[in-house]
Protein backbone atom coordinates (compact mmCIF):
# COMPACT_ATOMS: atom_id res chain seq x y z
CA UNK A 1 0.00 0.00 0.00
CA UNK A 2 1.65 3.00 -0.89
CA UNK A 3 2.46 5.38 2.01
CA UNK A 4 0.53 8.56 3.16
CA UNK A 5 2.33 11.69 2.12
CA UNK A 6 2.52 14.07 5.21
CA UNK A 7 0.69 16.74 3.76
CA UNK A 8 -2.44 14.73 3.52
CA UNK A 9 -3.18 14.54 7.29
CA UNK A 10 -2.66 16.72 10.20
CA UNK A 11 0.43 16.66 11.90
CA UNK A 12 -0.86 17.90 15.30
CA UNK A 13 -4.40 15.34 15.60
CA UNK A 14 -3.84 13.14 12.44
CA UNK A 15 -7.01 14.12 10.38
CA UNK A 16 -7.17 13.22 6.93
CA UNK A 17 -8.04 15.42 4.19
CA UNK A 18 -11.87 14.02 3.43
CA UNK A 19 -12.60 14.19 7.17
CA UNK A 20 -11.42 17.66 7.84
CA UNK A 21 -13.25 20.89 6.69
CA UNK A 22 -10.40 22.65 5.84
CA UNK A 23 -6.54 21.41 5.72
CA UNK A 24 -3.81 23.95 5.65
CA UNK A 25 -1.03 22.78 3.73
CA UNK A 26 2.50 23.68 4.58
CA UNK A 27 5.83 22.41 3.10
CA UNK A 28 6.03 19.82 4.82
CA UNK A 29 3.11 19.07 7.07
CA UNK A 30 -0.26 19.81 7.40
CA UNK A 31 -2.48 21.37 10.01
CA UNK A 32 -6.75 21.16 10.05
CA UNK A 33 -9.18 23.89 10.61
CA UNK A 34 -9.77 22.58 14.06
CA UNK A 35 -6.54 22.59 15.35
CA UNK A 36 -5.82 25.99 14.19
CA UNK A 37 -8.79 27.20 16.33
CA UNK A 38 -7.26 25.31 19.09
CA UNK A 39 -4.15 26.96 18.98
CA UNK A 40 -5.57 30.43 18.14
CA UNK A 41 -7.74 30.14 21.64
CA UNK A 42 -4.14 28.72 23.46
CA UNK A 43 -2.00 31.79 21.69
CA UNK A 44 -4.80 34.12 23.06
CA UNK A 45 -4.50 32.48 26.41
CA UNK A 46 -0.83 32.69 26.73
CA UNK A 47 -0.98 36.33 25.73
CA UNK A 48 -3.89 37.78 28.24
CA UNK A 49 -2.20 35.67 31.41
CA UNK A 50 0.87 34.63 32.88
CA UNK A 51 3.19 35.46 29.72
CA UNK A 52 1.38 38.48 29.47
CA UNK A 53 4.07 40.74 31.23
CA UNK A 54 6.56 39.68 28.66
CA UNK A 55 4.76 39.87 25.55
CA UNK A 56 3.37 43.43 26.41
CA UNK A 57 7.14 44.51 26.84
CA UNK A 58 8.09 43.68 23.81
CA UNK A 59 4.64 44.86 21.86
CA UNK A 60 4.35 48.21 22.98
CA UNK A 61 6.80 50.54 21.53
CA UNK A 62 7.16 54.30 22.97
CA UNK A 63 7.52 57.04 20.92
CA UNK A 64 11.23 58.40 20.10
CA UNK A 65 12.69 60.98 22.88
CA UNK A 66 9.95 59.52 25.27
CA UNK A 67 9.98 62.36 28.26
CA UNK A 68 7.70 64.01 30.67
CA UNK A 69 8.73 66.99 28.97
CA UNK A 70 7.81 65.56 25.61
CA UNK A 71 4.91 64.16 26.79
CA UNK A 72 3.99 68.02 27.87
CA UNK A 73 5.12 69.97 24.98
CA UNK A 74 2.41 67.44 22.70
CA UNK A 75 -0.51 68.43 24.98
CA UNK A 76 0.60 72.20 24.94
CA UNK A 77 -0.24 71.68 20.97
CA UNK A 78 -3.80 70.63 22.15
CA UNK A 79 -4.99 72.31 25.32
CA UNK A 80 -4.90 75.46 26.72
CA UNK A 81 -3.68 76.35 30.14
CA UNK A 82 -3.74 73.54 32.84
CA UNK A 83 -0.17 73.61 33.02
CA UNK A 84 0.02 72.31 36.57
CA UNK A 85 -2.21 69.11 36.04
CA UNK A 86 -0.19 68.66 32.30
CA UNK A 87 2.73 68.37 34.36
CA UNK A 88 1.69 65.62 37.25
CA UNK A 89 -0.22 63.51 33.73
CA UNK A 90 3.21 63.88 31.92
CA UNK A 91 5.17 62.17 34.95
CA UNK A 92 2.40 59.43 35.89
CA UNK A 93 2.35 58.99 32.41
CA UNK A 94 5.93 58.66 31.86
CA UNK A 95 6.37 56.65 34.94
CA UNK A 96 3.68 53.92 34.13
CA UNK A 97 5.15 53.25 30.59
CA UNK A 98 8.47 52.84 32.07
CA UNK A 99 7.52 50.79 34.23
CA UNK A 100 6.12 48.84 31.26
CA UNK A 101 9.44 48.50 29.41
CA UNK A 102 11.71 47.21 32.57
CA UNK A 103 12.10 43.77 33.68
CA UNK A 104 11.40 43.34 36.94
CA UNK A 105 14.55 41.41 38.64
CA UNK A 106 14.72 42.68 41.54
CA UNK A 107 12.30 42.52 44.64
CA UNK A 108 11.75 46.13 43.69
CA UNK A 109 7.99 46.80 41.50
CA UNK A 110 6.70 49.92 40.90
CA UNK A 111 3.25 50.30 41.22
CA UNK A 112 0.74 51.86 38.78
CA UNK A 113 -0.07 55.61 38.54
CA UNK A 114 -3.88 55.50 38.35
CA UNK A 115 -4.96 59.20 37.92
CA UNK A 116 -8.04 60.90 39.12
CA UNK A 117 -8.83 64.53 37.50
CA UNK A 118 -10.85 66.70 39.04
CA UNK A 119 -12.33 70.13 37.45
CA UNK A 120 -15.14 71.83 36.77
CA UNK A 121 -17.33 70.72 33.42
CA UNK A 122 -15.62 71.59 29.79
CA UNK A 123 -11.74 72.25 31.54
CA UNK A 124 -10.29 69.54 29.60
CA UNK A 125 -10.21 66.26 31.50
CA UNK A 126 -11.38 64.15 28.71
CA UNK A 127 -9.50 65.67 26.06
CA UNK A 128 -6.05 65.56 28.00
CA UNK A 129 -6.85 61.61 28.69
CA UNK A 130 -7.91 61.33 24.81
CA UNK A 131 -4.84 63.19 23.71
CA UNK A 132 -2.25 61.24 25.78
CA UNK A 133 -3.67 58.11 24.31
CA UNK A 134 -3.14 59.72 20.68
CA UNK A 135 0.70 60.56 21.68
CA UNK A 136 1.43 57.13 22.99
CA UNK A 137 -0.52 55.36 19.72
CA UNK A 138 -2.13 53.07 22.27
CA UNK A 139 -5.82 51.93 22.34
CA UNK A 140 -7.99 53.94 24.03
CA UNK A 141 -11.50 53.94 25.50
CA UNK A 142 -14.02 56.40 27.24
CA UNK A 143 -16.36 55.03 29.48
CA UNK A 144 -19.18 56.60 31.98
CA UNK A 145 -19.23 55.63 35.48
CA UNK A 146 -23.00 56.08 35.99
CA UNK A 147 -24.00 53.31 33.11
CA UNK A 148 -22.06 50.32 35.32
CA UNK A 149 -23.91 48.71 38.03
CA UNK A 150 -22.91 46.05 40.23
CA UNK A 151 -23.35 42.11 39.30
CA UNK A 152 -26.90 40.47 39.73
CA UNK A 153 -28.51 43.97 38.97
CA UNK A 154 -30.01 45.84 35.89
CA UNK A 155 -27.40 47.70 33.90
CA UNK A 156 -23.77 47.27 32.48
CA UNK A 157 -20.98 45.26 34.52
CA UNK A 158 -17.71 46.94 34.95
CA UNK A 159 -15.89 44.78 32.43
CA UNK A 160 -17.88 46.17 29.29
CA UNK A 161 -15.18 48.76 29.69
CA UNK A 162 -12.35 46.55 28.82
CA UNK A 163 -14.77 45.72 26.14
CA UNK A 164 -14.87 48.83 24.97
CA UNK A 165 -10.92 49.36 24.94
CA UNK A 166 -10.44 45.81 22.91
CA UNK A 167 -13.03 47.04 20.42
CA UNK A 168 -11.07 50.22 20.23
CA UNK A 169 -8.43 47.73 19.13
CA UNK A 170 -9.64 45.36 16.92
CA UNK A 171 -10.00 42.73 19.81
CA UNK A 172 -6.01 42.59 19.97
CA UNK A 173 -5.48 41.63 23.33
CA UNK A 174 -1.70 42.23 23.34
CA UNK A 175 -2.58 45.87 22.67
CA UNK A 176 -5.39 46.30 25.09
CA UNK A 177 -3.31 45.42 27.47
CA UNK A 178 -1.29 49.02 27.43
CA UNK A 179 -4.43 50.60 26.69
CA UNK A 180 -5.76 53.75 28.50
CA UNK A 181 -9.05 53.73 29.74
CA UNK A 182 -11.15 57.12 30.75
CA UNK A 183 -13.72 56.58 33.36
CA UNK A 184 -15.91 59.93 33.41
CA UNK A 185 -18.49 61.01 35.74
CA UNK A 186 -16.81 58.94 38.70
CA UNK A 187 -18.16 61.37 40.94
CA UNK A 188 -21.55 60.47 40.19
CA UNK A 189 -21.07 56.84 41.92
CA UNK A 190 -20.30 58.34 45.51
CA UNK A 191 -21.82 56.67 48.34
CA UNK A 192 -24.81 58.18 49.55
CA UNK A 193 -23.16 58.77 53.47
CA UNK A 194 -19.37 58.55 54.25
CA UNK A 195 -20.52 55.43 56.28
CA UNK A 196 -21.01 52.20 54.60
CA UNK A 197 -24.87 51.60 53.73
CA UNK A 198 -26.66 49.33 55.64
CA UNK A 199 -29.11 49.11 51.90
CA UNK A 200 -27.79 47.99 49.39
CA UNK A 201 -26.35 50.81 46.71
CA UNK A 202 -25.82 49.08 43.58
CA UNK A 203 -25.11 51.80 41.04
CA UNK A 204 -23.01 53.85 43.79
CA UNK A 205 -20.55 52.15 46.30
CA UNK A 206 -21.43 48.32 44.52
CA UNK A 207 -19.49 49.68 41.36
CA UNK A 208 -16.70 51.43 43.41
CA UNK A 209 -15.88 47.76 44.82
CA UNK A 210 -16.02 46.18 41.38
CA UNK A 211 -13.96 48.34 39.78
CA UNK A 212 -11.16 47.56 42.84
CA UNK A 213 -10.07 44.12 41.24
CA UNK A 214 -9.45 46.00 37.92
CA UNK A 215 -7.77 49.33 38.82
CA UNK A 216 -5.16 47.03 40.79
CA UNK A 217 -4.34 44.95 38.08
CA UNK A 218 -6.07 41.06 37.45
CA UNK A 219 -7.04 38.74 34.87
CA UNK A 220 -10.71 39.54 33.86
CA UNK A 221 -13.53 37.75 31.77
CA UNK A 222 -14.43 39.97 29.59
CA UNK A 223 -17.92 39.58 27.37
CA UNK A 224 -16.71 40.64 24.03
CA UNK A 225 -19.47 42.69 23.53
CA UNK A 226 -19.74 43.86 26.44
CA UNK A 227 -23.05 44.17 28.42
CA UNK A 228 -24.20 42.18 31.09
CA UNK A 229 -22.06 39.00 31.73
CA UNK A 230 -23.85 35.49 31.44
CA UNK A 231 -22.80 32.24 32.25
CA UNK A 232 -23.48 30.09 28.73
CA UNK A 233 -20.94 33.66 27.09
CA UNK A 234 -17.28 33.09 25.77
CA UNK A 235 -15.18 35.13 27.60
CA UNK A 236 -12.25 36.39 26.49
CA UNK A 237 -9.50 37.02 28.89
CA UNK A 238 -7.68 40.24 29.78
CA UNK A 239 -4.64 41.22 32.24
CA UNK A 240 -5.54 44.76 33.70
CA UNK A 241 -2.09 45.14 35.05
CA UNK A 242 -0.56 47.39 32.61
CA UNK A 243 -3.64 49.10 31.82
CA UNK A 244 -3.48 52.83 32.41
CA UNK A 245 -6.87 53.65 34.21
CA UNK A 246 -7.74 57.68 34.50
CA UNK A 247 -11.24 58.80 36.29
CA UNK A 248 -12.67 62.16 35.98
CA UNK A 249 -15.04 64.00 37.52
CA UNK A 250 -16.51 67.84 38.82
CA UNK A 251 -17.20 66.73 42.22
CA UNK A 252 -19.93 69.43 43.20
CA UNK A 253 -20.04 69.69 46.48
CA UNK A 254 -16.77 69.23 47.07
CA UNK A 255 -15.87 72.99 47.76
CA UNK A 256 -18.25 72.82 50.68
CA UNK A 257 -16.34 69.87 52.10
CA UNK A 258 -12.44 71.64 51.64
CA UNK A 259 -13.75 74.54 53.31
CA UNK A 260 -15.15 73.22 56.04
CA UNK A 261 -11.95 71.41 56.63
CA UNK A 262 -10.05 74.30 56.36
CA UNK A 263 -12.17 76.01 58.37
CA UNK A 264 -12.03 73.49 60.97
CA UNK A 265 -8.58 73.54 61.39
CA UNK A 266 -8.34 77.05 62.20
CA UNK A 267 -10.66 76.57 64.49
CA UNK A 268 -8.24 75.70 67.75
CA UNK A 269 -5.91 77.62 67.65
CA UNK A 270 -7.53 80.98 66.24
CA UNK A 271 -11.36 79.72 67.19
CA UNK A 272 -12.49 83.71 66.92
CA UNK A 273 -10.76 84.37 64.00
CA UNK A 274 -13.13 85.76 60.67
CA UNK A 275 -11.38 83.17 59.19
CA UNK A 276 -12.57 80.37 60.79
CA UNK A 277 -16.41 81.20 58.94
CA UNK A 278 -14.86 82.40 55.43
CA UNK A 279 -16.30 80.23 52.43
CA UNK A 280 -13.78 80.45 49.55
CA UNK A 281 -15.13 79.48 45.93
CA UNK A 282 -11.70 78.05 44.30
CA UNK A 283 -10.03 75.71 46.81
CA UNK A 284 -10.32 72.69 44.26
CA UNK A 285 -6.94 72.95 44.18
CA UNK A 286 -6.45 71.99 48.01
CA UNK A 287 -7.93 69.22 47.75
CA UNK A 288 -7.12 65.70 49.22
CA UNK A 289 -7.41 61.95 49.88
CA UNK A 290 -9.45 62.65 53.06
CA UNK A 291 -12.23 65.45 51.35
CA UNK A 292 -12.48 63.20 48.73
CA UNK A 293 -13.26 60.19 50.95
CA UNK A 294 -16.26 62.57 52.77
CA UNK A 295 -17.19 62.89 49.41
CA UNK A 296 -18.43 59.52 49.17
CA UNK A 297 -15.38 57.61 47.01
CA UNK A 298 -14.54 54.89 49.43
CA UNK A 299 -10.57 54.56 50.86
CA UNK A 300 -9.93 51.38 48.69
CA UNK A 301 -10.96 52.96 45.42
CA UNK A 302 -8.73 56.33 46.37
CA UNK A 303 -5.76 54.06 47.50
CA UNK A 304 -5.59 52.70 43.62
CA UNK A 305 -5.74 55.97 42.30
CA UNK A 306 -2.58 57.62 43.54
CA UNK A 307 -2.10 60.62 41.15
CA UNK A 308 -4.55 63.54 42.18
CA UNK A 309 -4.61 66.19 39.13
CA UNK A 310 -6.53 69.35 39.48
CA UNK A 311 -7.51 71.30 36.19
CA UNK A 312 -8.87 75.16 36.84
CA UNK A 313 -11.95 76.79 35.57
CA UNK A 314 -11.28 78.37 32.51
CA UNK A 315 -10.80 82.08 32.34
CA UNK A 316 -12.61 84.14 29.18
CA UNK A 317 -8.19 84.62 28.26
CA UNK A 318 -8.18 81.01 27.92
CA UNK A 319 -11.80 80.23 26.78
CA UNK A 320 -10.51 82.80 23.84
CA UNK A 321 -7.03 81.53 23.23
CA UNK A 322 -8.86 77.84 23.19
CA UNK A 323 -11.06 79.03 20.07
CA UNK A 324 -7.44 80.26 18.22
CA UNK A 325 -4.93 78.34 19.46
CA UNK A 326 -4.86 74.78 19.48
CA UNK A 327 -4.28 72.77 16.56
CA UNK A 328 -7.69 71.76 15.39
CA UNK A 329 -8.89 75.26 16.71
CA UNK A 330 -12.61 75.75 16.43
CA UNK A 331 -12.37 78.75 14.71
CA UNK A 332 -9.37 77.66 12.13
CA UNK A 333 -12.36 74.74 11.34
CA UNK A 334 -14.93 77.53 10.57
CA UNK A 335 -12.38 79.37 8.19
CA UNK A 336 -11.55 76.07 6.60
CA UNK A 337 -15.40 75.45 6.23
CA UNK A 338 -15.99 78.83 4.23
CA UNK A 339 -12.24 78.64 2.63
CA UNK A 340 -14.30 75.78 0.94
CA UNK A 341 -16.70 78.37 -0.13
CA UNK A 342 -14.19 80.83 -1.70
CA UNK A 343 -14.72 83.12 1.47
CA UNK A 344 -12.47 84.74 4.12
CA UNK A 345 -13.71 84.07 7.76
CA UNK A 346 -12.69 86.87 10.01
CA UNK A 347 -13.60 87.53 13.78
CA UNK A 348 -12.75 91.07 15.55
CA UNK A 349 -11.58 90.67 19.24
CA UNK A 350 -14.37 91.34 20.68
CA UNK A 351 -16.62 88.82 18.61
CA UNK A 352 -14.08 86.75 20.34
CA UNK A 353 -14.29 87.81 23.73
CA UNK A 354 -18.41 87.96 23.35
CA UNK A 355 -18.61 84.25 22.44
CA UNK A 356 -15.99 83.27 25.51
CA UNK A 357 -17.79 85.27 28.17
CA UNK A 358 -21.19 83.82 26.68
CA UNK A 359 -19.79 80.14 27.43
CA UNK A 360 -19.00 81.63 31.09
CA UNK A 361 -22.70 82.63 31.34
CA UNK A 362 -23.75 79.62 30.10
CA UNK A 363 -21.37 77.71 33.01
CA UNK A 364 -20.27 75.06 30.15
CA UNK A 365 -16.81 75.61 30.01
CA UNK A 366 -15.02 75.47 26.68
CA UNK A 367 -17.36 72.72 26.26
CA UNK A 368 -20.25 75.74 24.96
CA UNK A 369 -17.83 76.97 22.52
CA UNK A 370 -18.93 75.20 19.79
CA UNK A 371 -22.62 75.67 20.33
CA UNK A 372 -22.14 79.50 20.48
CA UNK A 373 -20.22 79.12 17.22
CA UNK A 374 -22.89 77.24 15.45
CA UNK A 375 -25.70 79.83 16.59
CA UNK A 376 -23.62 82.96 15.26
CA UNK A 377 -22.67 81.09 12.03
CA UNK A 378 -25.75 79.49 10.78
CA UNK A 379 -27.18 81.95 9.21
CA UNK A 380 -24.01 82.82 6.87
CA UNK A 381 -23.55 79.26 6.42
CA UNK A 382 -27.05 78.06 5.66
CA UNK A 383 -28.04 80.93 3.15
CA UNK A 384 -24.46 81.40 1.83
CA UNK A 385 -22.47 84.69 1.83
CA UNK A 386 -22.08 87.02 -1.08
CA UNK A 387 -19.07 89.14 -0.72
CA UNK A 388 -15.50 87.69 -0.85
CA UNK A 389 -14.66 88.65 3.42
CA UNK A 390 -17.13 87.65 6.20
CA UNK A 391 -16.43 89.76 9.51
CA UNK A 392 -17.64 88.98 12.49
CA UNK A 393 -18.25 91.46 15.25
CA UNK A 394 -19.48 91.71 18.45
CA UNK A 395 -22.59 92.97 17.41
CA UNK A 396 -23.11 90.37 15.04
CA UNK A 397 -22.58 87.72 18.22
CA UNK A 398 -25.05 89.16 20.40
CA UNK A 399 -27.80 89.54 17.74
CA UNK A 400 -27.08 85.89 16.52
CA UNK A 401 -27.33 84.77 20.26
CA UNK A 402 -29.36 86.74 21.41
CA UNK A 403 -32.00 85.90 18.59
CA UNK A 404 -32.23 82.53 20.10
CA UNK A 405 -34.80 81.37 21.76
CA UNK A 406 -33.33 77.97 22.54
CA UNK A 407 -31.06 77.98 25.16
CA UNK A 408 -27.33 76.81 24.58
CA UNK A 409 -26.31 73.77 25.29
CA UNK A 410 -23.03 71.18 25.10
P1 LIG B 1 -14.43 67.68 30.55
O1 LIG B 1 -13.51 68.37 31.47
O2 LIG B 1 -15.87 67.89 30.95
O3 LIG B 1 -14.09 66.23 30.31
P2 LIG B 1 -13.77 67.96 27.77
O4 LIG B 1 -12.34 67.56 27.83
O5 LIG B 1 -14.72 66.93 27.25
O6 LIG B 1 -14.30 68.46 29.18
O7 LIG B 1 -13.91 69.29 26.93
C1 LIG B 1 -14.95 69.54 26.02
C2 LIG B 1 -14.40 70.26 24.81
O8 LIG B 1 -13.98 71.57 25.20
C3 LIG B 1 -13.17 69.59 24.24
O9 LIG B 1 -13.46 68.71 23.21
C4 LIG B 1 -12.35 70.74 23.71
O10 LIG B 1 -12.78 71.09 22.43
C5 LIG B 1 -12.71 71.89 24.62
N1 LIG B 1 -11.76 72.11 25.72
C6 LIG B 1 -11.99 71.95 27.04
N2 LIG B 1 -10.95 72.31 27.76
C7 LIG B 1 -9.98 72.68 26.91
C8 LIG B 1 -8.63 73.14 27.06
N3 LIG B 1 -8.08 73.32 28.27
N4 LIG B 1 -7.93 73.41 25.93
C9 LIG B 1 -8.47 73.26 24.71
N5 LIG B 1 -9.73 72.84 24.50
C10 LIG B 1 -10.49 72.56 25.58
Amino acid sequence: MAKKKESDFCAFCGRERKDAAILVKGEIVSICDSCVMQAAAIVNEELAHGKSNKSVNKGFSLPANFSPVKIKEFLDLYIVGQDEAKKVMAVAVYNHYKRLNVESNDDVEIEKSNVLFIGPTGTGKTLMAKTLAKFLRVPFAIVDATSFTEAGYVGEDVEGMLSRLLQSCDYNIESAQTGIIYIDEIDKIARKSENPSITRDVSGEGVQQALLKILEGADVNVPPAGGRKHPEQQFLKLNTVNILFICGGAFDGLEKIINKRLNTSVIGFKAQSDQANTVLDDVLHLVNHHDLKKFGIIPELLGRLPVLAYLEKLTRKDLIRILTEPKNALISQYKKLFAIEGVTLEFITEALEEIAQQAIDNKLGARGLRSICEKVLTEPMFHGVESKELLITKDFVLSKVQSQSVSISA
